[in-house]
């Protein structure tokens, strides 16, 4: 017989949840613009605020599935957060990495496939994209891991064969590397890291897709990984460039998170939308930092 799954209890209080987890007791730490809570554990601190998705860990944005609430005095949240998102950072031991420490990165589009451009110039984004995972692969290897890049040239390569590719390299990680866009909004900047959404929650981001909660998918079975390694390389790239926070994200339409057989995430290094983040990004220099506080992050 095969044996069901344990149901997610729905909502539960946070401060009995706490007490369970033998964690750090719920702090109140402001009430205005919303009340806002603070839980901490010996990996960190979390930040929420009833009636909003919002939420920080360790100083760094990231997004709750579902707004805490307030039930009888008393702060509850769904059980998916705490499973998904409240229980990897806060009780889960840390990230580690298989033995054979491979990792594929993915310089995002290439060929006809060019992505967005430099505000500044019209550069495209894949040429960006490539130069950056080719400062990554030796400072990786460095650290001992085997490092393969799903182009190492201008080629057109599909979202499908980039997660074949991790998939027949053995990957224990993906990170697929990107550029955004606002245009023709010329100010939004900042750093973007993405996730695959865990079955039963609503994503961060659909951008139209369609967004089915129900559904579940290999890349479901990391759902704890992946936002451990997002978390990871989203704070040490903050750390490292100062840039504008724009918080950890949960998504399904994203092709190359889609279907992964190992943890798996996307990184969107800045906005080449924006001319003083454009202006970086054409930087050599400014590309060498971003690959230098990557390999940092996975020593
Ligand atoms: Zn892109």
């Amino acid at each position: 017989m095969v044996p069901k799954p344990a149901p997610v209890v729905i909502w539960t209080s946070l401060e009995g949840w706490a007490a369970d987890q033998k964690i750090g007791k719920l702090h109140r730490i402001s009430d205005s613009p919303v009340t806002t809570y603070a839980i901490g554990s010996s990996n960190g601190v979390m930040v929420l605020g009833l009636g909003t998705l919002g939420a920080t860990w360790n100083g760094i944005e990231i997004n709750l599935g579902f707004e805490p609430q307030l039930i009888d005095g008393e702060v509850f949240l769904h059980g998916l957060d705490l499973q998904k998102n409240l229980e990897p950072l806060l009780c889960e031991a840390p990230l580690t990495f298989g033995t054979n420490r491979i990792i594929v990165i993915d310089p995002g589009h290439g060929g006809s496939n060019t992505g967005t451009h430099s505000v500044l110039d019209g550069r495209f984004e894949k040429e960006f994209t490539l130069d950056w995972a080719k400062r990554i692969k030796p400072l990786l290897e460095q650290e001992g891991w085997q490092v393969f890049l799903t182009r190492t040239s201008d080629v057109y390569v599909t979202n499908a064969n980039r997660v074949v590719f991790a998939g027949a390299h053995h990957a224990d990680l993906f990170v697929s590397l990107h550029f955004n866009s606002a245009a023709p909004d010329t100010k939004q900047a900042g750093l973007e890291t993405y996730c695959f959404t865990p079955t039963g929650m609503p994503s961060t981001v659909t951008r139209g897709y369609a967004d089915p909660w129900s559904e579940k998918l290999s890349s479901n079975d990391f759902d704890a990984q992946n936002l451990q390694l997002a978390v990871r390389l989203h704070s040490a790239l903050l750390r490292a460039i100062g840039m504008e926070d724009r918080g950890v994200r949960r998504v399904r339409f994203i092709e190359v998170l889609r279907g992964q057989k190992c943890p798996a995430i996307l990184i969107e290094g800045g906005y080449l939308s924006n001319p003083a983040e454009a202006k970086l990004i054409e930087s050599a220099d400014y590309r060498q930092k971003l690959a230098e506080a990557f390999a940092a992050a996975l020593k």
